[in-house]
């Protein structure tokens, strides 16, 4: 069987270097093809060396010459700028894409590359946040899988093999509660970004991390499971799961639920999505039952936790209101992780920015592309205040 040749955009990130380990821990499966970076050349630089692939991208065009030079005794071609992600995307050298970019900048690449008929592993929740209903349209006129990363939906997902056309009552997506699961606003309105990006149990780049803190993530996980599954909002149910062993559950039309457990690891959901349907052998550490243990759920408190309520209302309304709430938390999170303002200001910024901006319930893609850059441009108006 020939390898699986990989496109890694955002292959410096916490993803993106756990999906390099699952390549280099199984080189007959897979080759990494193509491997993007924002600034980090040096780290680009290493993959490479290491990896061989076919083409790099550095999004940082000021980099482009180091990256190029480090190279240059190497087959590697080397691009740079987001122009370059997109044209890159386009190339006919991989077979599937991992879509580990962090947020928005993640949805055009994924954009070409679902044209081009590439199959997706799909990390980037913030692409099916934006503009779930035009991705997972084109996926589907593509007849091209698109597979969930995120272990959440990758558990759902799971669950849902063998299912055939069996009908889903509702689906329970868990939540760990971040770090600061059963504080108060007045704990949280002093809360600085330090402690924030302490997660009890992942291990993940700073923005998803914060929107753990929020519960903005699993606002997020909604909006992405809707489109993943084609569920309507009343659907899709969030428990707080402070242990992370069960991943989600699907509850099936006779009662029935299924649940996808384990250890906490991005590298199953990274390796079951880029293997799918096989599964791959590995030594990862096992969930021990002889031990102690309590597995423990509880209802998230929407009332402190603000973000998660302010992304179910966008679920809610559709249209162009996910991608506003979207774009607003992303230039909120940058804010916060910049001491510019404090942690519930996060929930104001976006909170106003829905409020403000047009709505439109059917939008274009070209809508959304103006819908993001007005939101972005108002919720930085209202820090810069
Ligand atoms: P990260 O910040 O660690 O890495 C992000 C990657 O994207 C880096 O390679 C970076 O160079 C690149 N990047 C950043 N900004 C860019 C831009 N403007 N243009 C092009 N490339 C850019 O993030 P992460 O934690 O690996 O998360 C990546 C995605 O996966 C996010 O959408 C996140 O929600 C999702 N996700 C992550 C985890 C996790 O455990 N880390 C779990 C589930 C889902
Ligand atoms: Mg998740």
């Amino acid at each position: 069987m020939s390898q699986k040749r990989i496109a890694i955009f955002g292959s410096t990130g916490s993803i993106g270097t756990q999906a390099l380990e699952v390549i280099a821990a199984n080189p007959d499966m897979f080759t990494a093809e193509v491997l993007t970076a924002q600034t980090n050349d040096a780290l680009l630089i290493k993959q490479a060396l290491q990896f061989n692939p076919n083409t790099v991208v550095i999004g940082d065009e000021k980099k482009y010459l180091i990256v190029k030079e480090a190279l240059s005794h190497t087959q590697t071609k080397v691009f740079a700028g987001e122009k370059a992600l997109e044209e890159v995307a386009c190339l006919d050298c991989y077979d599937m894409m991992l879509a580990a970019i962090v947020g928005y900048a993640g949805l055009k690449p994924t954009l070409c590359a679902i044209e081009l008929g590439k199959p997706i592993a799909l990390a980037n929740k913030e692409t099916l946040v934006v503009a779930g209903d035009i991705i997972m349209r084109k996926a589907m006129e593509k007849r091209i899988p698109v597979i969930p990363v995120d272990s959440e939906h990758s558990a759902i997902f799971q669950c849902l093999v063998g299912e055939g056309r069996n009908k889903i009552e509702r689906i329970i997506l868990t939540a760990s509660g971040g770090p600061f699961l059963g504080k108060k606003p007045n704990f949280l309105v002093n809360v600085k970004k330090d402690h924030a990006l302490q997660h009890p149990n992942w291990s993940m780049g700073a923005k998803i991390t914060i929107d753990s803190a929020t519960l903005m993530n699993k606002g997020l996980e909604m909006i992405e499971a809707k489109w993943l599954f084609n569920l309507t909002h009343e659907q899709i149910q969030v428990v707080v799961h402070p242990q992370s062993i069960i991943h989600s559950m699907v509850q099936f039309d006779d009662g029935s639920i299924k649940a996808q457990m384990g250890l906490p690891d991005m590298k199953l959901p990274i390796q079951y999505a880029m293997a799918f349907p096989q599964r791959i052998l590995n030594n990862f550490p096992r969930y021990d039952f002889k031990k102690p243990n309590t597995l423990s759920f509880e209802e998230p408190d929407i009332k402190t936790f603000r973000n998660l309520a302010l992304a179910m209302e966008a679920m809610r309304q559709g249209g162009n209101m996910p991608c506003i709430l979207n774009a607003a938390n992303e230039i909120a999170v940058y804010a916060f992780l910049k001491n510019r303002i404090g942690f519930l200001d996060m929930t104001e910024v976006v909170e106003q920015t829905m409020t403000k901006i047009p709505f439109i319930e059917t939008p274009t893609l070209e809508e959304y592309f103006e819908t993001d850059g007005e939101a972005r441009n108002f919720a930085a108006s209202l820090i810069h205040m």
